[in-house]
Formats: structure tokens, C-alpha cells, sequence
């Protein structure tokens, strides 16, 4: 692992580009327009990107379609698209510092986290993926003998994608890695707040043999580029991962334009249910606060809802918030960082009012609170614990996005499930118990996308991820995700018997 100096180097030799790539060119914005991208921890500008927008995703998506029908990708074996996607992969694992520097740098993640996290769970997927792809079988229905049907997956055509800022290299890596296994052309809109991984690798997509025009990137706002991605007229799938509201506007997006597929990864405001039979109270503190702290809290399944069986609740906190006091915001790039800065300022002023909202509101803080911003030193927000939540209060139904965690205390099973339900969202859900009935039973009866029993967390790409409710609909990794940007078709032949 490298040293805190050593990341520091390659960051003087880092060479940023804020360029759209569009049809395998780098190039401005047609307006000319840019807009700064900051560096949240050294409130620096690291890079001016291309202000993308209609005219820019028009061409992109002109490219992508273009490359689509010639055919060179879409039409290719799967095995030479495995071998493309490998050699990819196996470039994306020559960069990965450079990739864990970029990200880390655009949004404020610790380094330590980037590289044990992101980067591996990135790498595992597109290899994954990549290698499913000629596996891949359709099927024969069970018609009457004098037909043949057949069942097949086809690729969509243009694939649009909006991410966010979370994980930028992660969150694209589960939308374009199978969109392009499944022989599609994609247009990209990274998130405004982190573009720059999206960029670099669509260049190194070019130089694995990903042929021109069929992963294109064009950096802007979601109100104008993401907005005209979504209503395209050429776009048939439209993937996306972000918040509920921008996921309802897609939605309307395309009952407004051509009916395009939208698939949604949205907010969360997951629970984690620990009941006094808990084989492990440590493990399970442990988790709880990894959950909630890890990534500065910005995560879609943070449990940032914790509810503790009455019996165990002390207990269980006295060892909740000497793990949060390990917490301590820090300079990213340090490998011992565990809580790095929040991604710009606005999502500063975001996190600190809700805390100052839950401490107006007269809610019980036992670790952490507001944070001073000090001028030029970074974005940095404390780990905060509110106990003896209301269900009704702010903190408890809203996603905050940042290290703050609500907690309550239950009685029993079924007031837990109730609790744990009482929400619009349904992402994912943390259930630690020893007794085995009870897991299942709980399991079964959370309104969630995702349970962890006895865990949380795990970046497996077998397991699909995404949520039920207003978590949205779509499912990231595995063989389900692939499939979701392929046409299924039918077709049925006449036989002379
Ligand atoms: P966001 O919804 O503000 O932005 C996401 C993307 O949508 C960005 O690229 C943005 O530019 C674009 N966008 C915004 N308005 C748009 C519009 N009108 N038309 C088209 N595109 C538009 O979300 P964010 O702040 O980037 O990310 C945080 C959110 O993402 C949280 O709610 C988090 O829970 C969610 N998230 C969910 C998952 C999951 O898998 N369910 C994973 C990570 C993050």
C-alpha cells in the first residue's frame, strides 16, 4: 500500500482531462462552455470540464447510434467482446491507483477506501461481467411440434446512462460494464459533481478495442445534458442511478419522449435490526458504524436507521460510539483516513442543517453535531448519533446522505418490522440474530431489495443490487443486469411435418 507522500507524488503527475469523449475524439463542449470541478478536501479547482448539452448528447448519441447499426460491436461474437472487455479490464487494473487517485480527489473518498473498496469490487465486476457474455443462452419454447419458437436477447441499441457522485467509477462500472456485454452503444452523463474517472475510461476503453463511438462520454448538468439523455428519441434503455426525485423525473421523461426502458437505482433510508440474541454484539457495532460512516455516510445503503432490542440498547451504544469516535474526518489521501471530506460545499451546508435541525428539534445527540467550516481546509462533516429517535422526526424518515445515524429502541418483533417498514424507500435491510427462523421470517417480511443477515454490505457480482418502493427498479450486477438491457424476442416458425 502506498504511504500518504507517495499518493501525494502521483498526484503532481496526475494529467486531468475535462473533455467530452465523443465518437473515440476528445473534445470541448460545442458551446464552449465549461464548469469547474472541485477538489472537496483542498477546496481547489482541479480541472474546467466540458459543459455538455443538447447539442453535445444530439452528437453523442448520433455516434452511438451509428456505431450500433454498423455493427462492428453490436454484431460482434460475444467472444470477441469478452476479449475486449478483458483486455479492458485488465487495464482498468494496470490504472487503478490512477483511477482511486481521480476519484478520491473529485468527491473526498478516503484512498484506503477507494482502493479496498471501489476498485476491487470495480474489478470483480467487469471481469465478471465481461466473462458472462458468452454464456449467455436463449431458449426453445414448448410450441406444438410444427413450430419452432425460439426465444433470444438482443441488444437495446443506445444505451443513455446518468450516475452520481458517490461512487463514480463503481456506479458506472454496473451500468456500462454489462450495457456493453450485451453489445449495446452507450452515452454516458457522469455526475457533474465527479466526471473525471467516467473520462479516462473511456480512453482506455478505446485502447482495449472498444471501436469509436460506441462508449462515448459527454460531462454537463443533469437539468441540460442529463435532461436531453433522458428525452432522446434514439435512446432505448435509460439507465440510472441517483436520487428519487430526479428518478421520477426520468420517469416522465420518457412518457414524454419514446416509452424508453428507465431503469432505476434510487435513495435509501435502509434499517439495521439487531435483536438481543445477536451472536456477535461487536461484530454488529462494527458493522453499524462502518455502514453508516464509511464513504462520509454518501451511501445509497447506509443503515441510517438503527433500531436495538430494549434489553441490549445500552450496551450496544457504549460500543457504537467508542467505534464513531474513530471516525475523525481526515485528509483522503492519507491511507488512514477512514472519513474523508463531503463532496462540495452545498453538500456541507446540506448535512450540518440537519444535524442542527434534529438538535433544534430537542433529539438526543450522544456523539458528534454540527461541524465549523473552516475557509480552504475542506469540505468536512463529524459522525453523528442521535438516540431515542421519534418515527416521525426528520432523521429518521429522510435520507440525509452524510455520517449521521438515527436510533431507536424496540420491544419486539413485530414492532420492529413495523418500524423498519414505515418508510417510502427500500433499498436494503441489516438483520442480526442467531435464531434462524427469525431471520428468515424477517427477511421475508422487510419491504427491502437486498437483506444482510448477520453482515452488511458485500460487493459480490453474482448478487443483484437494487431496491423495491421509491429505491427504484433496476438491478445492478449479476447475469439479471445484463439482461436488462437486452430486447427479449420472439420468433416463430413454421415447420413442414
Ligand atoms: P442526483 O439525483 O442529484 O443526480 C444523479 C445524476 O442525475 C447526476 O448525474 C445528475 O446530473 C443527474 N440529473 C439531475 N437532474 C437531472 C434531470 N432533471 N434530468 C436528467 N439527469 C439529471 O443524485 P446524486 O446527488 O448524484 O447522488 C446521490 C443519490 O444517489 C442518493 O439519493 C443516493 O441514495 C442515490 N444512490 C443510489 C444508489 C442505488 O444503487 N440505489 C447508489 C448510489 C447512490
Amino acid at each position: 500500500m502506498k504511504t500518504k507522500q507517495d499518493w501525494y507524488a502521483l498526484k503532481d503527475t496526475l494529467s486531468l482531462s475535462g473533455q467530452a469523449l465523443i465518437d473515440g475524439e476528445r473534445v470541448d463542449a460545442q458551446s464552449g462552455k465549461t464548469f469547474p470541478v472541485i477538489d472537496p478536501a483542498r477546496e481547489v479547482v482541479l480541472v474546467e470540464a466540458a459543459e455538455g448539452d443538447q447539442a453535445d448528447i444530439d452528437r453523442a448519441v448520433a455516434a452511438a447510434k451509428r456505431a450500433f447499426e454498423e455493427g462492428s460491436w453490436s454484431q460482434a461474437a460475444p467472444s470477441h467482446r469478452k476479449k475486449v472487455l478483458l483486455k479492458l479490464t485488465a487495464l482498468i487494473g494496470e490504472h487503478r491507483d490512477e483511477f482511486a487517485l481521480i476519484d478520491s480527489l473529485d468527491m473526498g473518498k478516503p484512498i484506503a477506501e477507494m482502493i479496498g473498496v471501489d476498485m476491487s469490487e470495480s474489478l470483480d465486476c467487469w471481469q465478471w461481467t465481461a466473462e458472462s457474455i458468452d454464456k449467455i443462452y436463449g431458449e426453445i419454447s414448448p410450441t406444438h411440434g410444427d413450430t419452432l419458437g425460439l426465444i433470444s436477447h438482443e441488444p437495446v441499441g443506445v444505451v443513455g446512462a446518468i450516475t452520481p457522485w458517490n461512487y463514480p467509477f463503481m456506479m458506472m462500472t454496473w451500468k456500462i460494464a454489462p450495457a456493453l456485454a450485451a453489445g449495446n452503444s452507450v452515452v454516458l452523463k457522469p455526475s457533474e459533481r465527479a466526471p473525471l474517472s467516467a473520462i479516462r475510461l473511456a480512453e482506455l476503453a478505446l485502447e482495449a478495442g472498444v471501436p469509436k463511438g460506441v462508449f462515448n462520454v459527454v460531462p454537463g448538468y443533469g437539468h441540460t445534458a442529463g435532461k436531453a439523455l433522458a428525452l432522446h428519441e434514439d435512446v432505448r434503455v435509460l439507465t440510472f442511478t441517483g436520487s428519487t426525485r430526479v428518478a421520477g423525473q426520468l420517469m416522465q421523461y420518457a412518457g414524454q419522449s419514446n416509452l424508453k426502458r428507465v431503469l432505476t437505482e434510487a435513495g435509501g433510508k435502509s434499517p439495521m435490526l439487531v435483536f438481543d440474541d445477536c451472536a456477535d454484539l461487536d461484530a454488529a457495532a462494527q458493522r453499524a458504524a462502518f455502514s453508516i460512516f464509511m464513504n462520509q455516510g454518501e451511501m445509497c445503503i447506509a443503515c441510517s436507521r438503527l433500531y436495538v432490542q430494549d434489553s441490549i440498547k445500552e450496551a450496544f451504544l457504549e460500543k457504537l460510539v467508542a467505534l464513531a469516535k474513530t471516525y475523525q474526518p481526515g485528509d483522503p489521501l492519507d491511507p488512514e483516513t477512514k472519513m474523508g471530506a463531503v463532496v462540495d460545499r452545498a453538500h456541507f451546508e446540506t448535512v450540518n442543517a440537519s444535524v442542527a435541525g434534529a438538535e433544534q428539534e430537542g433529539l438526543r445527540c450522544i456523539h458528534g453535531g454540527t461541524t465549523q467550516h473552516k475557509s480552504g481546509e475542506g469540505y468536512y462533516v463529524a459522525a453523528t448519533i442521535f438516540d431515542e429517535v421519534p418515527a416521525e422526526a426528520s432523521v429518521m424518515r429522510n435520507e440525509i446522505f452524510g455520517p449521521v445515524l438515527a436510533v431507536c429502541g424496540f420491544k419486539d418483533e413485530a414492532e420492529v418490522i413495523a418500524l423498519a417498514n414505515d418508510t417510502p424507500c427500500g433499498l436494503g435491510a441489516s438483520v442480526w440474530t442467531r435464531d434462524l427462523n427469525r431471520a428468515h421470517r424477517v427477511a421475508r417480511k422487510i419491504e427491502s431489495g437486498m437483506v444482510w443477515v448477520n453482515g452488511w454490505g458485500g460487493g459480490d457480482p453474482t448478487l443483484p443490487f437494487g431496491g423495491v418502493k421509491a429505491s427504484g427498479n433496476g438491478r445492478d450486477r449479476s447475469l439479471h443486469s445484463v439482461l436488462e438491457y437486452t430486447n427479449m424476442k420472439s420468433i416463430w416458425m413454421s415447420l413442414e411435418v
